[in-house]
Parts: C-alpha cells; sequence; structure tokens
C-alpha cells in the first residue's frame, strides 16, 4: 500500500519479505486491529507510553500475522516490547502444556531485565514468566514447573535440556535477543542447541539485533523461513 510505504519512509522504517502487513498507527490499533486484551492497553497506559516506537509499529504486526521476524534496530528503541507484546497477545492466557515461549538473551543481566519487562506488561494476567536462575537449573524436574515463558541465557537452557531437565518440544515462540551480542560473546554452538531442542514443527521464531554483522545475516537465513526483514535507519549504525 501507498500510505504504508509514505509512512514507514518516514519513520525509517526499511521492510522486505512478501506481504508485509502494516505498521501500527497507534497503541489502540492493537485493540482494533488484532482484538488486543485491555489489560495490555491498561499496563502500557500505566508505562506512560503514548506511541509505539518504529520497530513495535512495525515488528508487532509481523508477529500478530504468525510471520517469523528478523529485526534490526539501535539500542534503546523498545525491541523488548516489540516481540513480549504480540507473544503475550498470542499465548492469549496462562496453560499448563509446557514451557511455550523461550527468550535467549546474552546475558544474565539481560534477562532479568527483560523478565521485569515482560512482567510488567503482563500485569493483571496469571502468566508464568519464569528467568532461569541458577537454583532452576540445579533443581529437581524443570519439566514440572508450570511455565508459559522462560527468559534465559542458552548456556542455562541448554544445560538443563542436556540433563532432561527441560521439554522444548511445545515451544511455540523463540526470540533470539540481541542476537548480535549473542554471537560476539561466543554463543552460537548454545544457540543452535536451544533451536534443535525446540523441535515443534509450528514453532514461530523470531531474530532481535542491534546491528547486522554478517553472522547475523547468516543465522537468520538458516533457522527462519518466509520472515519478513524489519530495519529501522541505517543497518550497522
Ligand atoms: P532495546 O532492546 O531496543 O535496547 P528496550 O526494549 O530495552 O530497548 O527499551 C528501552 C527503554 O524504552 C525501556 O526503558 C522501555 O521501557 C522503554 N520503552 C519501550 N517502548 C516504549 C514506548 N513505546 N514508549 C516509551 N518508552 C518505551
Ligand atoms: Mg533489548
Amino acid at each position: 500500500l501507498e500510505r504504508d510505504a509514505i509512512f514507514r519512509k518516514k519513520l525509517n522504517i526499511h521492510v522486505s519479505g512478501s506481504n508485509v502487513p502494516s505498521p501500527l498507527q497507534s497503541f489502540a490499533e492493537l485493540k482494533s486491529r488484532y482484538k488486543c486484551k485491555s489489560y495490555i492497553l491498561r499496563n502500557l497506559a500505566e508505562l506512560g507510553f503514548k506511541e509505539p516506537t518504529p520497530i513495535q509499529r512495525q515488528a508487532i504486526p509481523v508477529l500478530l500475522s504468525g510471520r517469523e521476524c528478523f529485526a534490526c534496530a539501535p539500542t534503546g528503541s523498545g525491541k523488548t516490547f516489540a516481540f513480549v507484546c504480540p507473544i503475550l497477545m498470542r499465548l492469549k492466557r496462562a496453560s499448563d502444556v509446557g514451557v511455550r515461549a523461550v527468550f535467549l538473551c546474552p546475558t544474565r543481566e539481560l534477562a532479568a531485565q527483560t523478565a521485569r519487562e515482560c512482567k510488567k506488561l503482563a500485569r493483571g494476567k496469571k502468566f508464568r514468566i519464569k528467568l532461569m536462575t541458577k537454583q532452576l537449573v540445579k533443581g529437581a524436574d524443570f519439566s514440572k514447573l508450570p511455565c508459559d515463558i522462560l527468559i534465559s541465557t542458552p548456556f542455562r537452557v541448554q544445560f538443563a535440556v542436556r540433563k532432561r531437565k527441560l521439554d522444548l518440544s511445545k515451544v511455540e515462540f523463540l526470540v533470539l535477543d540481541e542476537s548480535d551480542k549473542l554471537f560476539e560473546l561466543g554463543l552460537v554452538k548454545q544457540v543452535d542447541s536451544v533451536v534443535k531442542a525446540c523441535s515443534n514443527p509450528k514453532i514461530l521464531r523470531s531474530l532481535f539485533s542491534a546491528t547486522l554483522p554478517d553472522t547475523v545475516e547468516d543465522l537468520a537465513r538458516t533457522i527462519m523461513h518466509d520472515a519478513v526483514r524489519v530495519i529501522i535507519g541505517r543497518k550497522n549504525s
């Protein structure tokens, strides 16, 4: 659509892929277009968020349309909510089927921060959002723990899977957050084994990054299917 193209250009949103959904004009559109539950809009208002950031405007509709998303936007541009919001919407409510979403973050600090942000947006709903801590890894059978969203470094998830304490075969959403840093820190092998352990053929993967080195582009090409690529601003700024 012409209107979408003009709007994207104004906000420096670059997209590639087939049938890219229209960017959000406002958070209110989450309700009018995607029937978002009111708890999310209430939480956004409480956080004082008035407008979606450019990455949120484009990545949220992509994930809500059931498309994989390969996104690059500068640090501090709101990438966390760009995947937390649509994934909470698609999970709908807490369920006991097992781990349903996994967010991989490069460091324990980033994982803890992501868990905090995720809980802020989920307030008022009974989602079980778990940060993979050392105690949790050491604990008995993690697979019996009710968990909708598991947030962790790749190392801890991979370790728990290897010890057969964690079953990822039901995972519907996998996010590789700050994926450029996952590479810088040499975590590719661990990421790979988590990607493999998430064996549900209907999984929706997404990759968020602040920069786009070739390593990240290559990973996106190998693990994603019919992804929409969203870049805010310039590729490596
Ligand atoms: P990134 O992952 O791109 O580095 P974050 O997701 O950590 O960025 O977000 C950076 C900050 O911006 C956080 O404090 C977050 O709460 C805030 N933020 C996110 N979305 C919005 C928004 N739509 N309006 C205002 N602030 C926002
Ligand atoms: Mg981030």
